[in-house]
């Protein structure tokens, strides 16, 4: 597919005196699954209710395939969109409410059929087309919502927390279909959640959101393992910090120089080096990798492993998983430790201390 660029241009929105929207600058290539992630009140939904036409921003350009949206009413957008609340009219059974926005656009009795029940057999709902909404189960009717999105075969998906309201194993679930139906229909489909762990599965690239701006914008990969702030390294994963004396390019860490497989961004004093407990080893090279020492508090048992929990000097606790497969014993709480983490593993990150 060719069609379905999207070009953001230093897009405001503002509530009163609250600046929802500051200043947002994005490109979204065809085809792309882009997917908003930030903490609630970052600005996803602004930001999507503008790209779909029902919030006028104060300032700032939005290009599709290069014309100018902004103007645009919602209706002349063409843009298929799914809501976390499924919006789908509870008084009409799943073909009719597929069948609506093929009605709006006076496509003939045939077609509109035949499209009806393609797009029904693409989210795996055709054996249920006589069925009312409200018959439905929660996982059925998002798929219900979702062949009404794609029915008309727009350019442009947009998704606003769809799956949030599902339990955990149908969103699982429902993940992977949706990343299949979008590797199959290929149309720009941007996405927003504040699951982190759903946007790493789903997505091309992700836009950190906070306090309506992008914090970083980059791959699933980069966003995880080289996030360039403490905010959005705090956001993803179970993150902790440990911090470190420094002056922009050599860090301390009790006492010891950190070695670094990348060079931190860092202006301030304020640095942070960010521990992930999948990142962290039982053994290391005294001579290659950092070690951080602290004293066990806590083993959880896990039923496939067990938590154990350390606490640095200056009240930082940091945590690993023992598997049994180590070479080490399981430490008991009182234990001092030493744990280890390779350079590449070390990441340096910048924010404000508490
Ligand atoms: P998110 O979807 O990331 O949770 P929103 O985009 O819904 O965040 O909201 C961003 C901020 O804008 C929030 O602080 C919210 O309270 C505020 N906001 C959103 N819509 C309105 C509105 N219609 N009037 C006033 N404030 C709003
Ligand atoms: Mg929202």
């Amino acid at each position: 597919m060719t069609s379905g660029s999207v070009s953001i241009r230093q897009i405001c929105k503002a509530y009163g005196s609250y600046q929802a929207l500051n200043g947002i600058s994005l490109d979204i290539a065809a085809g792309e699954f882009l997917t908003l992630l930030g903490p609630s009140g970052s600005g996803k939904t602004t930001l999507l209710n503008v790209i779909a036409g029902f919030e006028r921003p104060d300032s700032g350009s939005l290009l599709v395939d290069s014309a100018e949206f902004i103007t645009k009413p919602p209706h002349k957008r063409d843009l298929g969109m799914v809501f976390q609340n499924y919006a789908l009219f509870p008084h009409m059974d799943v073909f009719a409410n597929v069948a609506y926005p093929l009605k709006l656009r006076k496509v003939e009795a045939g077609a509109l059929k035949s499209k009806v029940l393609k797009a029904l057999e693409t989210v795996h709902m055709a054996h249920l087309s006589g069925r009312r909404i409200n018959e439905l189960s929660g996982g059925q009717r998002q798929r219900v919502a979702l062949a009404r999105a794609i029915v008309f075969e727009p350019k442009l998906l947009l998704m606003d927390e769809p799956l949030s309201a599902l339990d955990k194993n149908l969103r699982e679930h429902m993940q992977i279909e949706l990343k299949r139906l979008h590797r199959r229909l290929g149309m720009t489909t941007i996405y927003v959640t504040h699951d982190q762990q759903e946007a790493l599965t789903m997505s091309d690239r992700i836009a950190v959101l906070d306090g309506g701006r992008i914090m970083q914008l980059d791959s699933p990969k980069n966003i995880y393992d080289a996030p360039n702030s403490k905010f959005v390294a705090g956001f993803m994963g179970d993150t902790r910090f440990v911090a470190v004396r420094g002056n922009g390019s050599t860090f301390l860490l009790d006492g010891r120089v950190l070695r670094l497989a990348r060079e931190p961004q860092i202006a301030g004093n304020d640095a942070w080096l960010m521990v992930r407990p999948e990142r962290l080893r039982w053994q290391g090279n005294a001579e290659q990798d950092n070690r951080i020492e602290g004293t066990v508090t806590d083993v959880t048992y896990l039923g496939d492993s067990y938590m154990v929990s350390l606490e640095l000097r200056e009240d930082t606790e940091i945590s690993i998983r023992h598997t049994g497969s180590e070479t080490v014993a399981l430490p008991a709480p009182g234990d001092q430790l030493a744990l280890w983490m390779s350079p590449e593993a070390s990441v340096v990150v910048e924010g404000a201390r508490l």
